[in-house]
């Protein structure tokens, strides 16, 4: 064993809740540490620990990741009331991606991971589509209202000095009978609109993609225009040169022209997305790929700090079969490629090959496990592959180090 790659710094580990929980664990156990003499910083963010600390845990995991540089994240479990009960929490604790988002203030990444024999639905889509989703303002921070009859709405600002300007957005008509109707504010920032543009030109150099973005700037001539007038800036002060020596292409279009585009495309590429249409496209993308444990994620702060994890959730439906000692088939690719990402990134920054390779033989490892037929239940209901066939969870991780 004394022949397994070193590491210089620590990876922050960050664990989590249920069916991945065990993945989590068994992923270390067959596919890292016989390997690598792993090095981390480990926090466990499973609910109960969350519980015990006050969710004290989870600022503390956000925080190592800023001193460290790179952290790995199992999926957690988010409170409602029913995990209140189940766990019997003192508190209905926040999202912990939340909060460590707020803290590390990142764009999330997510890029589907190909295999051969998935074949995604829009047949031309060789290669993955990263959706980068602004993750501030618009209608999630919004202030509306239902509007009465005869109802008149104006927004109004008020300057410090506190000189008012106010704008007309709609008088309703009068007397009753559905002359009502709905007003919306929202708002964003220049400072949080130029992280997010900083932050998706800096992923699309890393990972050597063209960067897309789009807004509708045609309608709305001040708010969307905005968005693009920040990333124009931001890329012709910055980044215009970068591109240019990495061989990649910055361009904006209008919102439903990237879309038709996207359709067209080949793949291969970035697409920067406001909040709402992040949220929309990036399901859209998930799913036309495949499924949505073959999805990849990775939140990159500004100040360069990375955290690395699965798309998807703890899979509590599996979890409930495997507590009860009923055989599982659970996908745990993305939960390993989250794993190579980080181990890659920390290879990357200390300068250590051998880890990189590590990394990329595991990832192809993996998806040549998958190439032979060998892949878990939900894979298997999609494959193309003539000679298919279901493996457990534990069994399809084994099948990946033996080919490793
Ligand atoms: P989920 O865990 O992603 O699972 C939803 C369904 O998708 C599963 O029931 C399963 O379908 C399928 N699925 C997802 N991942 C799979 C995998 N690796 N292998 C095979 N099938 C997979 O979402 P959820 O059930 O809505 O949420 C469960 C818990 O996860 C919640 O407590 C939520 O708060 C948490 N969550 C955490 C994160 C995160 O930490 N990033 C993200 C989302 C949700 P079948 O049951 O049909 O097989
Ligand atoms: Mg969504």
């Amino acid at each position: 064993m004394n022949d397994r790659i070193k590491m210089h710094t620590p990876l922050v580990e960050i664990d989590g809740d249920e069916m991945t929980r065990i993945i989590w664990a068994w992923v270390k156990e067959i596919l890292l540490c016989p390997f690598i003499e792993l090095k981390t910083e480990y926090f466990d963010l499973g609910l109960s620990e969350r519980e015990r600390t006050g969710d004290r845990v989870t600022t503390e995991a956000a925080e190592a990741i800023k001193e460290f540089g790179v952290g790995v994240k199992c999926a957690t479990i988010t409170p409602n009331e029913e995990r209140v009960k189940e766990y019997g929490l003192s508190e209905m604790y926040k999202s912990p991606n939340g909060t460590i988002r707020a803290i590390l203030d990142g764009t999330v990444f997510r890029a589907p991971i190909l295999a051969k024999g998935i074949v995604p639905y829009i047949p031309t889509w060789e290669k993955p589509i990263t959706i980068a989703r602004h993750a501030y303002g618009d209608i999630y921070r919004n202030t509306e209202c239902l509007a009465g009859a005869g109802d008149k709405a104006e927004l109004v600002l008020t300057s410090p000095d506190g000189t008012e300007k106010r704008m007309l957005i709609h008088t309703f008509g009068e007397s009753g009978g559905g002359n009502g109707g709905i007003v919306q504010g929202i708002h964003n920032t220049d400072a949080s609109i130029a992280s997010f543009a900083r932050a998706c030109m800096n992923y699309a150099i890393d990972t050597k993609q063209d960067l897309w973005f789009g807004a509708k700037d045609t309608i709305s001539k001040t708010y969307e225009r905005r968005f693009r007038d920040i990333f124009d800036e931001i890329f012709a002060a910055v980044y215009k040169e970068k591109f240019a020596e990495v061989g990649i292409t910055y361009s904006y279009t209008l919102i439903d022209d990237a879309v038709a585009r996207a359709i067209r495309s080949d793949g291969g590429f970035v697409w920067a997305c406001r909040n709402y249409d992040g949220d929309v496209m990036s399901d859209m993308v998930a799913t036309a790929f495949g499924s949505l444990a073959m999805m990849t994620s990775v939140l990159v702060s500004p100040q360069g700090y990375y955290e690395y994890e699965a798309a998807h959730g703890t899979v509590q439906r599996h979890f409930y079969k495997h507590a009860a000692g009923e055989p599982t088939s659970t996908n745990s690719v993305a939960t390993v490629f989250a794993w190579t990402g980080a181990l890659k990134k920390r290879a990357e920054l200390d300068s250590l090959p051998d880890l990189a390779a590590f990394a990329e033989a595991l990832e192809r490892a993996v998806l040549d496990t998958i190439g032979s037929g060998v892949m878990t239940g939900d894979l298997y209901a999609i494959s193309t592959l003539p000679d298919k066939r279901q493996a457990g969870t534990k069994e399809f991780l084994e099948a990946a180090a033996a080919r490793l």
